[in-house]
């Protein structure tokens, strides 16, 4: 029995979104159906729109879904209707890198995340009776109702704030993983992070926590490096400045133990890698263009530096996440700072805010007034 559900179509490139009634499978074995009450937009939302992923239209992104299970397929363990669930990336958790810890590069990590379809190339939602891509993240969260799998779901509290944990899922676990996980950042250590957008403002509230003496921010706008500096930053720069990587190294000694580059700009990676100390990591967490290069000296990498790319920070969400909704409750993660609530109807207006920098991580709010 499918289900008509509403869902935000995007008919081709960079093309508004348009709400319409699309026919939502049943859950098949491992999914849920999951009642969505908020999704996040993250930057790759938009990279899709703009035709970044040779994706073929019509479809529905999203990937920062959080809602209530309704139904579950067979096989599905450990999930029931009624639960709460933040929903991530899938992974298969059976092959070779997921069992190694690694489920940010499962080998079917491309297929159930990146394709728009479900690991086996079939659809979840139908419009105008023609299936449409919609299993983005194996979840396409722009919608009232949606199929995620076990693998992708991640059980919260029941009653926990839906709408401020549904960006943990992908932006704020990869801001937050690179420090917590990947670099796994001791005290007393330093970082510096590049682009402080939801991405990069995750990171420096997680070298807080993780108790690091110096956090340096640098963006363009500086009224984020205020926020920056509110949410733990020790020193904040603009990008355009002359002497940024001297002072930087000036200010450090030598360079920082970990630089994070949030932009994905050949440019700006080549500055992230200029200010890490040698044995430092530069970590690339920007979604670059696809023919983008960089250039690296390389005499400084032979003094030990290291130069790393990371999905989703590096983060395992099942574990991970409940660790943020713990920081979160603690108030040590304070993510209601960077988020800014829209109807679902207002979609468009949330994209425009965040194109425009005037939103940080906007959340939409699928079940409001007297639309369900
Ligand atoms: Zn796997
Ligand atoms: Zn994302």
């Amino acid at each position: 029995m499918t289900l008509p559900v509403r869902a935000a179509v995007l008919r081709e490139v960079n093309a508004p979104f348009v709400l319409e009634e699309v026919e939502l499978d049943a859950p098949r074995q491992g999914e849920l159906r999951v009642r969505v009450h908020a999704s996040g937009i993250c930057h790759t939302d938009l990279s899709y729109r703009a035709g970044q992923g040779r994706f073929a239209f019509p479809a529905v992104l999203g990937h920062e879904g959080a809602g209530v299970v309704e139904s579950v397929g067979e096989g599905v363990a450990g999930f029931e209707p009624g639960d709460a669930v933040v929903l991530s990336y899938y992974s298969c958790r059976a092959c070779g890198t997921c069992a190694h810890g690694q489920p940010a590069y499962c080998e079917q990590g491309y297929a159930g995340n990146f394709s728009g379809a479900r690991p086996d190339g079939t659809y979840p939602m139908r419009w105008r009776g023609e299936p449409i891509r919609s299993g983005f993240f194996h979840q396409s969260s722009f919608a009232t109702h949606v199929l995620a799998h076990q693998h992708n779901a991640v059980k919260v509290a029941r009653g926990a704030p839906l709408e401020l944990l549904a960006p943990l899922g992908c932006g704020f676990q990869t801001g937050a993983g690179a420090v917590l996980e990947s670099f796994r950042l001791q005290p007393g250590q330093r970082l510096a992070v590049f682009g402080v957008g939801a991405v990069g403002l995750a990171a420096v509230m997680a070298a807080r926590v993780a108790g690091a003496a110096s956090i340096f921010a640098v963006d363009l706008d500086a009224r984020r490096l205020e926020l920056a500096r509110e949410l733990g930053a020790t020193d904040t720069f603009l990008a355009d400045e002359p002497e940024l990587t001297r002072t930087v190294l000036k200010k450090t000694r030598g360079g920082v133990d970990f630089a994070l580059e949030c932009v994905g700009s050949p440019k700006v990676l080549r500055q992230a890698f200029d200010v890490t100390r040698p044995l430092g990591t530069c970590g690339l967490l920007g979604l670059p263009g696809a023919d983008a290069q960089v250039s690296i000296p390389m005499t400084a990498l032979l003094f030990g530096k290291r130069l790393v790319g990371m999905l989703e920070g590096d983060a395992d969400p099942k574990r991970f996440i409940p660790r943020l909704v713990s920081l979160h409750a603690e108030g040590r993660f304070p993510i209601e700072k960077l988020s800014r609530s829209y109807d679902f109807e207002a979609i468009n207006d949330a994209v425009h805010d965040m194109e425009s920098r005037t939103a940080i991580k906007p959340v939409l709010r699928m079940h409001t007034g007297a639309a369900r």
